[in-house]
């Protein structure tokens, strides 16, 4: 079942997220390769949304690929993120965006394990980890 959409104005954004989530999260930036907090993580329970609270990846479904970033071969449900056509950078891209908030997250490659075969390349800075929380 889709959940209520949360919508609110860029300075609204930017009152609640720090300037780096907001940056990234509402700002389609990236963090640095190897500095987000979640890149060598391996605590148990759920990744949330960082701006709107969503559950979006169990860590069972996390893998380290060493790109530098977070890697998830799925996400929590199938409509936890919301997949984008990005053209930006002259790359072809597929953007992951938070389904709930619309929250840039980072992107989707077709390199990653079985058996989605794909990686979810999040930046940490968009995630907030609950120990121990069940995705369902
Ligand atoms: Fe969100």
């Amino acid at each position: 079942m889709a959940e209520k959409k949360v919508a609110k104005s860029a300075d609204e954004w930017r009152r609640e997220l720090s300037s780096e989530q907001f940056e990234v999260l509402r700002g389609k930036g990236t963090e640095r390769p190897f500095t987000g907090k979640y890149d060598h993580f391996g605590g148990e329970g759920t990744f949330l949304c960082a701006g709107c609270g969503a559950e979006l990846f169990s860590s069972k479904a996390k893998f380290d690929f060493g790109s530098g970033w977070p890697s998830f071969w799925e996400p929590a449900r199938d409509d936890s993120v919301t997949e984008k056509r990005d053209s930006s950078h002259g790359m072809e891209r597929t953007e992951a965006l938070c389904s709930r908030c619309d929250g840039h997250l980072g992107h989707i490659f077709p390199d990653g394990p079985d058996p989605t075969g794909l990686r979810y390349c999040i930046n940490s800075v968009s995630l907030e980890f609950a120990e121990g929380k069940k995705a369902d």
